[in-house]
């Protein structure tokens, strides 16, 4: 198999795979799932042999960045030793990580030592009280401390993640904003996805576009838009006298979706061709059915592939249409 060989249907060269490593998480954020979230059976999700089976064959077809994703990824055990076989596998560019922050305080070093050179951190809120509403646990201290400790290493790039949601944090704009470039740290504001069905709040009620985003923050700082791609439906720009970014990520906006860099794997081993789509392959089956053979698994990826689509449609008036919950698909 010869590198870059994943050019989908619409040309687009496929060189980012973004993976859930677990469905669980210490959290339970309200946007994300349910307080009394049913997680799935160990069997049916992929053991960390077979996630790195599959970033292994990855890497083989031309994949550059794997981003670990989850669930809470630094929840699952052993997950140092797939993030080390990963960022040690010849032909990959960047292991980055997506994580709530809760382990960060005790594992930042070693994420560094295994290979991790970015890391997002999710953060939605500076106060502990609002913390606990919006996420049901009462970990805001441990949180901000494992951000902290991050800050003190030389991560080639720390990102805060913060989802807006209206009436609940977007009154916290431009004090997210200050905390993320007092520390040197880009950060990103979210919007809402109707992504699986949740019972705290009606998302097309909280729903805040990154307009609005920009708006408010213009009023604090000059900002001017980047021209930096990121194959996805991140907008960057340019704080006047800051070294650091402020994002919007429009999941609703079909700008980004031409071009469009990436695949996931989800929890349960399926390749999962589009956020916004449920286009995909079952790889799981494939890995199981042929633990010796990866050339059935390359043609697998390659077929899946095939399946790409064009572009998402999501939709608040109609959410939630895609059942799947962040958590499982590697958001
Ligand atoms: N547990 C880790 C975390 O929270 O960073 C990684 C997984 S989490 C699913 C990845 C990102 O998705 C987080 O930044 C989270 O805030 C975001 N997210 C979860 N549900 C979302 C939703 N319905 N809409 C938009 N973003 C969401
Ligand atoms: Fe857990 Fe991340 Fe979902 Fe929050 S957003 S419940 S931290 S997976």
């Amino acid at each position: 198999m010869t590198t870059n060989a994943l050019i989908d249907p619409f040309g687009r060269k496929i060189d980012y795979l973004r993976i859930s490593v677990t469905d669980r998480c210490d959290f339970r954020c309200t946007y994300c799932m349910d307080e009394d979230v049913t997680f799935l059976p160990k069997e049916r999700i992929l053991s960390l042999e077979e996630i790195v089976r599959v970033a292994k064959t990855f890497i083989k077809m031309g994949t550059k960045h794997i981003r670990i994703t989850g669930g809470e990824p630094l929840v699952r055990k052993n997950i140092l030793w797939a993030l080390e076989e990963i960022a040690n596998t010849d032909g990959l560019e960047e292991l980055t990580l997506t994580t709530n922050g809760s382990q960060l305080y005790k594992m930042a070093p070693d994420l560094l030592n295994a290979g991790v050179s970015r890391i997002n951190i999710s953060l939605d809120t500076l106060k502990a009280d609002r913390f606990f509403s919006l996420t049901r646990k009462d970990k805001f201290q441990q949180v901000i401390d494992g951000i902290e400790a991050a800050s003190q290493l030389p991560f080639k790039r720390l990102k805060i993640n913060s989802v807006m949601l209206k009436n609940h944090n977007d009154d916290e704009l431009y004090d997210l904003a200050k905390f993320s470039l007092d520390r040197n740290m880009d950060i990103s504001f979210i919007e809402e996805m109707p992504l699986g069905v949740i019972t705290d709040h009606d998302r097309a009620e909280t729903y805040l576009s990154s307009d609005d985003v920009i708006e408010q923050l213009s009023q604090h700082y000059q900002l001017s838009l980047s021209d930096m791609k990121t194959g996805g439906p991140t907008r960057y720009y340019h704080v006047a006298g800051a070294n650091n970014k402020i994002g919007v990520i429009s999941p609703h906006s079909h700008n980004f979706c031409d071009t469009c860099n990436r695949v996931r794997l989800t929890v349960e081993g399926r390749l999962l061709l589009c956020l916004g789509n449920e286009h995909s392959k079952d790889l799981k089956s494939v890995i199981r059915n042929t633990t010796q053979d990866s050339g059935a698994l390359e043609s697998a990826i390659m077929e899946a592939l095939a399946l790409k689509p064009q572009q998402h449609h999501f939709d608040l008036a109609e959410a939630p249409q895609i059942l799947r919950f962040m958590s499982a698909t590697g958001g």
